[in-house]
């Protein structure tokens, strides 16, 4: 008998992934999504919202240090910045760690991602306590559409969003991004979970154009991924003024005597490099020569 356990995670009909677990650590049914935390044989605990692979303590490294390091070293001065979504804390960990951040907001949606993450996942979620981190359980649509209003701005924005199902689907629309523009200063960074290029081309392209018709500088960059359908994942990256390349100053990199294990200064410039493939296809839409 065969008493091994394994998850596999489907990608439409015709594609998955498979870990191999020891033991589920946590199980629980939000208002929002399934919530799952599990220790597996390779990649350390991972936790799965619906079924699908948020994050293992193996590779989320290369996750957070792509979504948060590349806008926070574009960006001069980053002191306010806003996260959507990232319940598993690692974005919010790794903002904090410029000191030039006054502040980092994290606006979540799911208080049970949070909970099962502080209770199982301490790798990322250790800094949620920080006293720079301001923890919002809330809808980050709506906190955006109010930010919009009432002239609150952030430096620089991170969408650390779910695919768009359920209470994410409006993250990948038109009016939040309108409003993430207004929320932002005006020298504003957003950079935003962007989907894979190979798989998820039709909700990539509508990211890309929607950031084509809000902003003026628009980019795309690449990162590897272990545990994302295809390995080879995208941050979207939209701008009031500086160039995602042409304005980082990669010394400043080193002087900031931070560490990391996926960022460093020539990954930053490397990872705007776009394969063939993806310049064809994004290109009308980019704005960043
Ligand atoms: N790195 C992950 C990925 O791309 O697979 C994302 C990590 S984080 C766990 C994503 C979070 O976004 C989830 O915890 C989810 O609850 C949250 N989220 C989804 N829709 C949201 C919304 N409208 N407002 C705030 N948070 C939201």
């Amino acid at each position: 008998m065969n008493s091994e356990l394994w998850i596999e995670e489907k990608l439409e009909d015709f594609l998955g992934l498979r870990i191999r677990v020891e033991k589920t650590l946590f199980s629980g049914k939000s208002p929002f999504q399934s919530v799952d935390v599990v220790e597996t044989r390779g990649h350390g605990k991972m936790l799965l919202n619906d079924g699908l692979i948020m994050v293992t303590e193996r590779d989320e490294f290369s996750y957070h240090d792509m979504i948060t390091h590349v806008p926070l070293f574009v960006h001069p001065n980053p002191k306010k910045v806003l996260v959507i979504g990232g319940g598993d804390g690692g974005t919010a960990r790794e903002v904090i760690r410029h000191p030039s951040i006054e502040k980092c907001t994290m606006v979540e949606i799911d208080e049970m991602v949070v909970n099962a993450c502080k209770e199982y996942i301490p790798q990322t979620s250790s800094k949620l306590n920080d006293p720079k981190v301001d923890l919002i359980i809330g809808d980050g649509v709506k906190f955006v559409e109010e930010a919009a209003k009432t002239g609150d701005r952030y430096d620089v924005i991170l969408v650390d969003s779910t695919d768009p199902i359920g209470p994410a689907q409006p993250l990948f629309g038109h009016e939040f991004y309108e409003n993430i523009f207004k929320a932002l200063s005006d020298d504003g960074i957003v950079v935003s979970q962007g989907e894979s290029p190979f798989y998820q081309t039709t909700m990539q392209n509508k990211l890309v154009q929607i950031l084509h018709d809000t902003f003026p500088i628009v980019s795309i960059y690449n990162f590897s991924n272990l545990t994302y359908p295809g390995g080879l994942w995208s941050f979207t990256f939209g701008s009031k003024k500086y160039h995602p390349t042409n304005d980082f100053k990669s010394d400043r990199v080193e002087q900031s005597g931070l560490d990391f294990e996926y960022y460093n200064a020539e990954v930053h410039n490397a990872a705007f490099a776009l394969p063939t493939f993806m310049r064809k296809r994004l290109g009308q839409w980019l704005k960043d020569r």
